[in-house]
């Protein structure tokens, strides 16, 4: 599949369930609203999708949500996507806040996975409870042990947030070392209401990485995952750190993706509001040809690139849905 702009579409994140057991602050509000179970599209209806989109060319898929490993049903899912995997599907990863790891890692291990993503923000259990509202720092941790003796690469996930977390950046890379993890630091995106004001919050990355260099030395490196983080190995470590930066180096030049909720909703972009309904398609008695088709006719409208702003006037975020709907 290549879109408009010449780009080929070969990855897919698929956000499994919008709840979550946990409030981060940047990403959801304390007072959730989440969707009835008729909504949702089941995992036999996503498996099918997801071969359809493995069909024509998808090679990669990552499962998201809110929180992938708090939907009932999504081990089911992960089986049948890893007897995908070698049959057009060459890896299948997961996004989690790692609280359901210690009990999902060797499972996730058998269908296939080998690389899971796990969002940590901070070291400190008192501020890990602030930044989550409701979580506590001992079940991630434990979920990301499990990851670790299950055999699953692990790569933390760190949002930047200007006077939360930033001076736990070295003490983090140290521990990522440590514990053979790499480490990407993400900058905030203005996705949905939170309950705060997220100027507050935006802490550039090309700042972070000038600091970190005043004690690591930082190698540029070929490695690259499929998504948009830009990769440096660490010389002292021999781990990575990897750089999301929506907001300071707009990486949709190089956008391979495409975002499927799950209500079946096709985003064609993260910081975009073009989508496609695949549930309607799919309830209406598709075949797999009127998938494909349907599919193709989606990524022929897949945007330029995002445009992330915040409104300094009216200080409203740049879409109003959360990134817990697409997952990140
Ligand atoms: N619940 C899982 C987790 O936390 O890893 C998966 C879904 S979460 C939405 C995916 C990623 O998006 C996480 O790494 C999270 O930190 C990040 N994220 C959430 N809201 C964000 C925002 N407004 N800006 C930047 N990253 C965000
Ligand atoms: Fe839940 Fe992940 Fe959002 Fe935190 S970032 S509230 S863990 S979906």
């Amino acid at each position: 599949m290549i879109d408009p702009f010449g780009r080929p579409i070969t990855y897919l994140r698929v956000s499994v369930t919008d709840r979550c057991d946990l409030r981060c602050v940047y990403c959801m509000a304390e007072d959730m609203t989440f969707l009835p179970k008729a909504e949702i599209l089941s995992h036999e209806e996503m498996d099918r999708l997801c071969a359809a989109f493995i069909r024509l060319g998808t090679n990669k898929i990552r499962i998201t949500g809110g929180e992938p490993l708090v939907r009932r049903d999504v081990m089911a899912l992960f089986r049948s996507l890893g007897a995908r995997l070698g049959h057009g599907l060459d890896e299948l990863t997961v996004t989690t806040n790692g609280t359901q790891l210690a009990k999902y890692a060797e499972d996730l291990r058998a269908a296939g996975v080998r690389r899971v993503n796990v969002s940590l923000d901070t070291l400190d259990p008192a501020k890990f409870t602030a930044m989550t509202r409701w979580g506590k720092i001992e079940k991630t941790l434990d979920g990301i042990f499990a990851a670790k003796a299950a055999g699953l690469h692990v790569r933390i996930n760190a949002v930047a947030m200007k006077g939360v977390n930033e001076d736990e950046y070295d003490s983090m890379l140290a521990w990522c070392g440590e514990h053979g993890f790499d480490l990407c630091l993400i900058e905030t995106m203005p996705l949905g209401e939170i309950d705060a004001d997220r100027t507050d919050q935006y802490l550039p990355l090309s700042v972070v990485r000038g600091r970190l260099r005043k004690t690591w030395t930082l190698e540029d490196t070929s490695y690259q995952t499929g998504g948009p983080a830009r990769y440096f190995t660490v010389a002292e470590t021999g781990q990575r750190i990897g750089f999301i930066t929506p907001m300071t180096h707009n990486f949709c030049e190089s956008c391979n993706r495409v975002r499927l909720t799950c209500t079946g909703t096709l985003y064609m972009c993260l910081g975009q509001d073009d989508q496609a309904d695949f549930r309607k398609v799919l309830r209406a008695g598709a075949t797999d040809a009127d998938l494909e088709t349907a599919i193709r006719a989606a990524i022929a409208h897949k945007p330029k690139g995002h445009d992330f702003v915040i409104d300094r006037r009216t200080r409203e975020p740049a879409l109003a849905r959360h990134m817990s709907v697409t997952g990140g």
